[in-house]
């Protein structure tokens, strides 16, 4: 049984993404041995597209158009039909590209109209990397526990001191945001807009195994003025400014990152097809169902996107049940690729090698699978995980027979 959720334009938008996404598969190659090399693949449509999405086309962005459809990357189904296809070609590639990919979710929840307009304006004006900054050295997964600092300073403006680690693409970022402390307990932090030129940032590029091109980062900031302006949620409860906007800005996000997911366990899907030669008896079963499982956590992860695109703030438990899953997936498809292959796979097949590491990468990615069950468990204890109910998106397509979900 086969279905899915996606209407016509993004059947199209998708078929148009798998096209782009040609030339990733090279890239990824180039830049997972120099991920210095970035700039040379500026031109590829994929990585244009990067650079657009998450740019609302009141400030300028062209967006894509597709079946008479124009589409931003603004909501979370949109990007996960893009990113799938993209992570399919290459992950690593994907994630390397301009644009304000994690930062613009949180602008969109967080950001004023001039905070906006700076923000998307230096997007629009040229292909710009941005940066996400939560991850502390001493506070991974407990995003609450963070101590990076935000205090007055002398004239109305805000001081930044402290240090980050893992933030994608910082080193080669124009702009980006950090989350930082002001009072102690979840309601004392706030997001700042940081500008990469500003005194007292430095980025310094980690060693990474997985999804190299990224260029993961451990930051320091060392009295970094903030202007009072750069401050996000200004204009929003206190309640509203700091976790609370952490936490919808991931169940935004985990959707596209459960659709690198897939796309990763489909080029190993796909690569034994190609490579394996002719699969009989076991084997093909083997890889038969894994075929169907990816089809199956794919919806899976559409329905999650539906769902914080209805509501961002009750869609967390499937957006973490899909993160846990896809990731388990893509971990589960590269290495049974490689088995097919033989014990020196990963050597003699280095697109393998490359895949297992970056679904490794994505495991650890918005929160690994324990925390996402600890998200559901948690939601499932407070009564808020029930039998569909909790669903809107999903009992709008019960009774339509469209959707395998298993
Ligand atoms: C490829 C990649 C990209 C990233 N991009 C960014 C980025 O752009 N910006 C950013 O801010 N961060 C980023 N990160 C950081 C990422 O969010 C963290 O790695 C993640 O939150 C886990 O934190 P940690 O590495 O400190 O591990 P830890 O928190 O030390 O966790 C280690 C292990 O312990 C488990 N664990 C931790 N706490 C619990 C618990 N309470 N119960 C059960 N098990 C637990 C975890 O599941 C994990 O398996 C990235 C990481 C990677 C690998």
């Amino acid at each position: 049984m086969t279905g899915t959720v996606l209407t016509e334009p993004l059947l199209a938008l998708r078929d148009l993404a798998a096209e782009w996404a040609t030339g990733l598969r090279v890239a990824g190659a180039v830049l997972d041995r120099d991920p210095e090399a970035v700039a040379q693949f500026a031109d590829l449509p994929a990585v244009r597209c990067m650079a657009q999405l998450l740019v609302p086309g009141e400030y300028g962005s062209e967006g894509i158009n597709v079946a008479g459809r124009r589409f931003h990357g603004m909501t979370a189904l949109e990007r996960t039909v893009l990113l799938e296809e993209f992570a399919r070609g290459d992950a690593g590639a994907t994630l390397a590209a301009p644009g304000a990919s994690m930062s613009g979710v949180l602008l969109d929840v967080l950001g004023d109209d001039e905070q906006k307009a700076w923000f998307y304006g230096r997007l629009v004006d040229r292909p710009t990397w941005t940066f996400f900054a939560l991850t502390e050295p001493d506070a991974g997964s407990d995003a609450n526990a963070l101590t990076t600092s935000l205090t007055p300073g002398p004239d109305g403006d805000f001081v930044l001191n402290g240090r980050k680690r893992y933030v994608g693409n910082a080193s080669r970022a124009g702009m980006g945001v950090v989350f930082a402390r002001t009072a102690p307990g979840p309601l004392g932090v706030r997001a700042v807009l940081v500008d990469t030129a500003s005194p007292g940032f430095h980025a310094e590029p980690l060693g990474m195994l997985g999804l190299r091109g990224a260029r993961f980062c451990a930051l320091e900031f060392d009295n970094l003025r903030i202007p009072a302006n750069r401050v996000l949620g200004r204009h929003l409860s206190p309640a509203r400014r700091g976790m609370w906007a952490a936490t919808l800005t991931f169940n935004r996000l985990r959707p596209g990152v459960a659709a690198i997911a897939i796309g990763i366990a489909r080029a190993a899907h796909e690569y034994v097809r190609a490579e394996g030669g002719l699969l009989t008896g076991g084997a093909a079963a083997e890889w038969d169902q894994l075929g169907y499982r990816i089809e199956s956590v794919r919806n899976l992860v559409h329905l999650a996107a539906m769902e914080v695109d209805a509501d961002g703030s009750r869609g967390g438990h499937l957006a973490s049940s899909a993160k846990a899953e896809a990731s388990r997936l893509a971990e589960d498809a590269t290495r049974a690729a490689c088995r097919f292959f033989g014990p020196s796979a990963r050597w003699t097949h280095p697109l393998l090698d490359k895949l297992v590491r970056d679904a490794r990468g994505v495991e650890f990615m918005e929160g690994a699978a324990n925390i996402q069950k600890l998200i559901v468990f948690t939601g499932l204890l407070a009564g808020k995980v029930g039998q569909g109910e909790s669903f809107p998106a999903l009992n709008a397509l019960s009774g339509t027979g469209g959707l395998p979900c298993g």
